[in-house]
C-alpha cells in the first residue's frame, strides 16, 4: 500500500518546528549573515536543550520500521525554511554522528553519541575533503599508522562544517577519513573518531562564504595526532576491495536525504515569500485556471512549485526506506541531487521576479539565493549524485562511469 499520509505525530513535530524556525530563526537571520564569524548563543542553547532532550543521532532503539528519517527531514525543512545558516550551526552530532551510526559499532555508537544527551552544547563534525582532494575520495592523502595502541594522523582537511565548534569549542568531536595503505585506493581509507581537544589536531581557519554564513566551515591540521585504536570506525583490516568503504560512504545514504530536506526549506522560504509579495499585489497564482489563461508569471511560479514537490517527495521516500530498513543509496543520490538543482533555480528565479526587492539585502530573497548553492556542492556535488545514480540504474561500478 502506498500512503503518503503524515502521521499525527510527524505533523505535530512538523508545526512545533516550525513555529522554532518563525520565531527564533528568522528575526536573527540577517544579523548572523552578516555577523559571519559571531554565535547567536541564546539560540544554540535553546536549541540545544530541545535536542539534548531528544538526541536524533544514536541508534535506533526498536527493531521495524519507523518514522525516524522522515521526522528528521520534515524538521530539517522547516529549520532551513527559518534559516539554514543558523540550522547547521544547531549544537548535535551532526555529520559526524551520522558516520559514527552508520558505520561505529554499538559500542562507539554508546561511547560517542551518549554525549549529545546532556551537558553543555556540542558539535560532531566530518573531515574528508582535502585540498587536493574532493569528490574523488580515493585521492585521500591523511594518513592513519599504527602505533602501539594509537593511530596516529597526519593530514590537512579544509572545508569542515561546526570543525570548530566540534575540534575546539566543545566537547564534541571530528571523525576524520584517512589511508591506512595509499596503494589501496579506496579500500584502504577509514573513518577515525578524534575527540575535540585532541593534542595535534588544530583549527587554522574559518572560512569567509557566500552562504549560510552563519554556520562555521573549518581548516583542520593534524599533525602526529594520536586517537586510541578503538576509535577507529569499523574494522582496521584493509579488504582486498573496496567492500569496506562502502560502510564508510553508508554515512552518505543518510545524510544526503537531510542535506536535501534542508535544501527544500530554502526553497520553501524562497516560494512562501514571492507568493506573499504577490498577494500584498494583488495577484493572486489562479490555480486550476486553463492553461492557455496562465500568465508567464502563474506557469513561472506553478512550475517552480511543481519541481519543489518532486524534490520533496524524492526526499521522504529516500528517508522512508531508511526507515523501513531498506538500501537507499539511488534514493538518496537522486534527492540531493534533485534538491540541490532545485533550490538553486528556485531562489535565482524567485530573485529575478522581485527584481529589486528580491536584490535588495533589506530582505531575505538574495540571502536564500546565497545560501542554496551549497546543496549542489556539499555532500557530493550535483555532478557526482547524478554519476552515483546513472552508476546504480545502468549497473556500472565507479571504475567504468567516472
Ligand atoms: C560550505 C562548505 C561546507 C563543506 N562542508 C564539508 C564537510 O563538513 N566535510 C567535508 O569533508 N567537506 C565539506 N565540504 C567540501 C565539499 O564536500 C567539497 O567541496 C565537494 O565534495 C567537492 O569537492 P571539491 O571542492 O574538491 O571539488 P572537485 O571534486 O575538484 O570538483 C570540482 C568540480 O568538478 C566536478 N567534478 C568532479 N569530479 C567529477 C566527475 N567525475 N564527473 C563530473 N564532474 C566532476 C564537481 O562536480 C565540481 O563541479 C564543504 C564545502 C563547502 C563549500
Amino acid at each position: 500500500m502506498i500512503d503518503f499520509e503524515l502521521s499525527e505525530s510527524s505533523r505535530t513535530t512538523q508545526q512545533m518546528v516550525h513555529a522554532v524556525a518563525e520565531q527564533l530563526m528568522r528575526p536573527i537571520a540577517r544579523e548572523y549573515d552578516e555577523r559571519e564569524h559571531e554565535k547567536p548563543w541564546d539560540f544554540l542553547n535553546t536549541m540545544w536543550q530541545v535536542s539534548s532532550a531528544n538526541p536524533i543521532g544514536g541508534e535506533r532503539k526498536k527493531e521495524g520500521p519507523s518514522e525516524r528519517n522522515l521526522t528528521m527531514c520534515l524538521s530539517i525543512e522547516e529549520l532551513s525554511w527559518g534559516d539554514a545558516g543558523l540550522y547547521l550551526s544547531i549544537p548535535n552530532s551532526g555529520l559526524g554522528g551520522a558516520a559514527v551510526a552508520a558505520a561505529g559499532t554499538p559500542e562507539q555508537k554508546e561511547r560517542f553519541l551518549a554525549r549529545f544527551a546532556s551537558g553543555k552544547p556540542k558539535w560532531a563534525a566530518m573531515a574528508i575533503t582535502e585540498p587536493g582532494c574532493g569528490s574523488d575520495s580515493s585521492a585521500i592523502t591523511t594518513t592513519a599508522v599504527r602505533d602501539g595502541d594509537h593511530w596516529v594522523l597526519n593530514g590537512t582537511k579544509i572545508f569542515c562544517t561546526s570543525g570548530l565548534m566540534a575540534a575546539e569549542k566543545s566537547d564534541g568531536f571530528v571523525v576524520v577519513w584517512a589511508t591506512l595503505d595509499r596503494s589501496a585506493g579506496r579500500a584502504g581509507i577509514k573513518a577515525f573518531v578524534v575527540e575535540a581537544g585532541t593534542p595535534g589536531m588544530y583549527v587554522t581557519k574559518v572560512e569567509n562564504k557566500l552562504g549560510i554564513r552563519a554556520s562555521d566551515t573549518a581548516t583542520l591540521v593534524f599533525e602526529d595526532c594520536r586517537v586510541p585504536l578503538t576509535n577507529i570506525l569499523g574494522s582496521p583490516e584493509v579488504p582486498k576491495t573496496s567492500e569496506g568503504f562502502k560502510g564508510v560512504m553508508a554515512t552518505f545514504d543518510a545524510t544526503r536525504p537531510i542535506v536535501a530536506a534542508s535544501a527544500i526549506g530554502v526553497g520553501r522560504a524562497a516560494l512562501d515569500f514571492v507568493r506573499d509579495t504577490l498577494r500584498e499585489h494583488g495577484i493572486e497564482i489562479r490555480y486550476g485556471a486553463p492553461p492557455h489563461t496562465l500568465t508567464v508569471l502563474e506557469r513561472d511560479f506553478m512550475e517552480m512549485e511543481v519541481q519543489l514537490q518532486a524534490a520533496r517527495l524524492l526526499t521522504w521516500r529516500a528517508a522512508w526506506m531508511m526507515d523501513n530498513g531498506m538500501r537507499n543509496n539511488l534514493e538518496a543520490s537522486m534527492a540531493k541531487a534533485k534538491a540541490g538543482l532545485v533550490v538553486t533555480l528556485i531562489t535565482q528565479k524567485a530573485v529575478e521576479l522581485l527584481g529589486p526587492l528580491g536584490y535588495s539585502r533589506k530582505l531575505l530573497l538574495e540571502k536564500w539565493m546565497r545560501d542554496a548553492k551549497i546543496n549542489d556542492i556539499f555532500e557530493g556535488t550535483q555532478q557526482i549524485n547524478q554519476l552515483i545514480v546513472a552508476r546504480r540504474i545502468l549497473g556500472y561500478s565507479s571504475k567504468e562511469l567516472s
